[in-house]
């Protein structure tokens, strides 16, 4: 689902909600956490045991197993929703003692991430949903898989690291093709334009041997 920006008809920053389909096997991770594993299994051996001891002629193992596996309805009514957007790209990065810092104040982009919850949460309400949204954002913190940035590309040294082309300012021969010149979020998911961007550097590259 596409939220359009003050760029193309709508206001303020875009952005895409879109569902996180996620493998079979998670469903079993949920479904079956320790606790509910555990009594299910008790559930399962009682009956077992009550089975054999009252010589039931009776065969319920399908049924009984089924209740240890459970009705999987945490699983099957809920559906994991991704905001993928323009957020405000002013964090920055340092290394202190060695390891990475990340120093990003998120209050600029606090109306952004406002009407991503809020988009979210009215879609759920007309899907007739209960919405709950992630635990950490009460912490003020985020979870993303698409890290962005680093050594920025501008169009000038004072403004970033590399150039449109991934070349190093100030140290030739040196180019950055990765996700780490993005100078901010592209919106949707970055991978294909991170590609398309390591192609152009790489073409460039070529060229400079050609010259
Ligand atoms: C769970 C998950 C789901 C995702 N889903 C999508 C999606 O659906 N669509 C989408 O567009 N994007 C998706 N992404 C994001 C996408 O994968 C990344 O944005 C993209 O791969 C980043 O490309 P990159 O070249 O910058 O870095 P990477 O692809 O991370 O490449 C970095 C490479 O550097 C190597 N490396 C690291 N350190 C060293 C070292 N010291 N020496 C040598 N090599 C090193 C690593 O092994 C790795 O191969 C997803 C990411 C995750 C984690």
């Amino acid at each position: 689902m596409r939220m359009p920006d003050r760029l193309d008809g709508g206001s303020g920053r875009g952005f895409f909600i879109e569902d996180a389909g996620y493998p079979d096997f998670v469903n079993w991770l949920v479904e079956q956490n320790a606790l509910t594993m555990s009594k299910h299994v008790l559930r399962f051996l009682l009956r077992r045991g009550w089975s054999r001891l009252s010589h039931s002629p009776r065969s319920e193992v399908g049924r009984q197993l089924s209740g240890v596996v459970g009705k999987g309805l945490l699983t099957a009514t809920s559906l994991p929703l991704l905001g993928m957007g323009r957020d405000v790209p002013n964090g920055r990065m340092r290394l202190r003692d060695g390891y990475l810092d990340l120093d990003w104040d998120t209050a600029a982009s606090d109306a952004y991430f406002d009407r991503v919850n809020r988009t979210m949460r009215e879609l759920s309400s007309t899907l007739g949903g209960r919405y709950a949204s992630d635990p950490l954002s009460y912490l003020n913190r985020l979870i993303t898989v698409h890290p962005l940035g680093g050594a920025p590309m501008g169009r000038n040294r004072e403004e970033g690291v590399v150039n449109s082309y991934g070349e190093v300012y100030g140290c030739p021969g040196l180019s950055i093709a990765d996700g780490s010149i993005m100078p901010g979020p592209v919106g949707s998911n970055p991978s294909l334009t991170i590609a398309a961007l390591a192609d152009r550097s790489a073409d460039r590259i070529i060229d400079g041997f050609r010259r």
